[in-house]
């Protein structure tokens, strides 16, 4: 299995240098061939254009930045993901980047460049743009599940309590991911966590800590 990322370590941009050198080598060791700091340019399939289909028993054909190419039965896409908002257009809630709300999940509508709080409205989980004041009042978007099923569940009581009285979502922020056998579990905003403060492994595990800077 071959890996095509840009950054020169995995994850280097969500759980920092140390850590995503340290996973690096984790799939270097389980013969994964990592292909970092490098970018697809153009890809083919056997449905291309005929000039460009790939022979028989290659399914897909993708050039590299660096002039390699890289030839597979099969690639997996993994870009991230946009907010299905379109269907809220013309509503007049600030959907730039998902829902914006509040602190406390209610809609945000935007009216001539002001700003004014929506009651009937909350947005919960990957979609919502939300100030999570644990850390800053910045608005932003988290991808992850235990947030999503916690925020769905603040944003029904701030339906039921309105804009008034509603307490603000401030969840800490964790995430795992479990790869060949290493469980990383990190409690941080993602690209915020400090240098790793201690470190040990077991004969079948690796174990990472990092101090949660928040
Ligand atoms: C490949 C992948 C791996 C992941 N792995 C992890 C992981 O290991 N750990 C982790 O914490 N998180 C992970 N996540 C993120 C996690 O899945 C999401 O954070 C979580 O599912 C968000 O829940 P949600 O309810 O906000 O959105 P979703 O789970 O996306 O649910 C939204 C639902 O709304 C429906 N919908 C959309 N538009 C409309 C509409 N107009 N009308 C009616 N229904 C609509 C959709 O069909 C969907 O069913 C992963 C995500 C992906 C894609």
């Amino acid at each position: 299995m071959s890996l095509i990322g840009r950054g020169d370590a995995l994850m280097g941009s969500a759980i920092g240098a140390k850590v995503g050198a340290l996973m690096t080598r984790v799939h270097e060791r389980n013969h994964v061939d990592l292909l970092l700091g490098r970018n697809p340019v153009r890809w083919t399939t056997a449905d291309s254009p005929a000039t460009e289909r790939t022979p028989s028993g290659v399914g897909v054909r993708i050039w590299l930045d660096d002039g390699g190419r890289i030839d597979a039965d099969a690639a997996v896409v993994a870009v991230g993901a946009l907010p299905a908002v379109r269907w809220l257009l013309g509503s007049g809630l600030d959907i730039s980047d998902g829902v914006l709300t509040t602190a406390s999940c209610h809609g945000v509508v935007n009216e001539g460049g002001g700003l004014s709080v929506v009651p009937s409205v909350v947005a919960a989980g990957d979609v919502a743009r939300w100030p999570n004041l644990l850390i800053d009042s910045t608005p932003r978007r988290v991808e992850h599940w235990i947030t999503a099923s916690e925020h769905g569940q603040s944003a029904a009581d701030s339906l039921l309590l309105g804009p008034g009285q509603a307490p603000p979502f401030t969840p800490l922020p964790r995430f795992w991911t479990e790869q060949f056998g290493v469980r990383l579990q990190g409690v941080v905003r993602a690209g915020r966590a400090g240098r790793p403060w201690r470190r040990w492994r077991r004969p079948t595990a690796g174990r990472v800590c990092r101090r949660a800077s928040a």
